[in-house]
């Protein structure tokens, strides 16, 4: 059983008579849930911590606010670590977001600096996706992980996620952010397709993907599998739907993220989790938009593991009744959320029995 420490973000007024009460701000909550639940006091002096956030697409406005992060950042540092907030690069080559230097440029548009976020900030998998420590793991599915080298370098990843759904994996928690996140290019790439892309009848040779090739993989319009880097940059140019790629769904992506997550737990130490359950928007901040929340805002929980931390929000979640003016009325259907749990737990990088320590009574 695994204690999951949890704030709620209700603002309830004791003194309703009284509009000036900072004790009730969800920020200040937080400072509160830190200092009582433990979960940052593994740090020791001169620890280098990673802070591992979502910055968002351009266009997202339901991310993760600055400040929640600022905290964390700012308690890490009084307990003698050495923060930088992280991220790394997506899927691709050609959006901003597939570059260290345009996931830099989002992250300012949306408002993560190091101005706002009190500490340095680094993408972990490199300029293009592919810094990065590769580890063995005895999954179900993958057999190697390419874990972001700024995160395997790191002595502990403390990680602030936004609890949301996820239209492909059911939620995007913890596990997914570790997950996702904190791997390189060739691992997301392995976690999203089964098989290396190869070019189908619809190609017109235009040679966009040729030319976008960052290993020169593509010859006489085929896939060479084994010069292919696994970028999915020739996907992203294609106009024509030439490139046939598998996009996995459901359970198949849900452990696949859990086998991912198993890759970077062997190259750190220790870990510790904080998920916002607030803004819980149908899809993932990786969107370039953000519908109205499925349902109301239920607060912070933080725990030393990934697993307890995303049950605990999970069943936070399921008993709540949905917004009628939101995309979804509960999972996306096709998507298998508890796979992600389940998984994780075979893979013993967590237990899914927890105990909430609620820290409002
Ligand atoms: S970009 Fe598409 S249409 Fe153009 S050569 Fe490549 S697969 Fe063919
Ligand atoms: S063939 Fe491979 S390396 Fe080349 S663009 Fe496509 S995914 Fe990237």
């Amino acid at each position: 059983m695994r204690n999951v420490f949890f704030i709620n973000s209700r603002a309830e007024v004791c003194e309703v008579e009284k509009w000036y009460q900072p004790k009730l701000s969800l920020a200040r909550k937080l400072e509160k849930l830190i200092d009582e639940s433990g979960t940052l006091d593994f740090i020791g002096k001169g620890d280098i911590i990673a802070v591992k956030t979502h910055f968002g697409e351009r266009g997202t406005t339901k991310t993760l606010r600055p400040i929640f992060i600022r905290k964390i950042v700012d308690a890490v540092r009084e307990r003698g670590g050495k923060p930088f907030v992280t991220e790394t690069t997506g899927l691709g080559m050609v959006k901003d977001r597939c570059t260290a230097i345009g996931r830099l440029k989002i992250a300012e548009e949306n408002g993560y600096t190091s101005q706002t976020l009190n500490a340095p900030i680094i993408i972990a998998d490199g300029i293009k996706g592919y810094d990065y420590v590769e580890v063995g793991i005895d999954g179900k599915h993958l057999k190697k992980i390419n874990v972001a080298r700024a995160i395997a370098d790191s002595d502990a990843v403390v990680c602030a996620t936004h609890f949301k759904l996820h239209m492909m994996a059911g939620m995007g928690g913890s596990i997914k952010n570790i997950g996702v996140g904190c791997v390189a290019k060739p691992s997301k790439f392995d976690l999203h397709c089964p098989t290396y892309p190869s070019i189908n009848e619809n190609c017109n040779e235009c040679g966009d993907c040729v030319e976008v090739c960052p290993s020169n993989a593509i010859i006489d319009f085929k896939v060479i599998e084994e010069l292919c880097i696994k970028c999915a940059a020739c996907d992203e140019v294609c106009s024509q739907n030439g490139v046939e790629l598998t996009w996995l769904g459901g359970k198949d992506i849900s452990e696949r993220i859990a086998e991912c997550a198993a890759g970077v737990m062997k190259t750190v130490e220790d870990f510790a989790f904080f998920n916002f359950a607030v803004d819980i928007t149908p899809h993932c901040d990786c969107h370039p938009y953000s519908d109205n929340p499925v349902v109301p805002d239920i607060g912070i929980f933080a725990s030393n593991d990934m697993v307890a931390i995303d049950k605990a929000c999970y069943d936070s979640y399921v008993k709540l009744e949905k917004n009628p003016d939101s995309l979804v009325e509960k999972f996306w259907e096709w998507t298998d959320p508890l796979a992600q749990i389940e998984h994780a737990r075979k893979l013993g990088i967590g237990i899914s029995n927890y105990r909430i320590v609620d820290g409002n009574e």
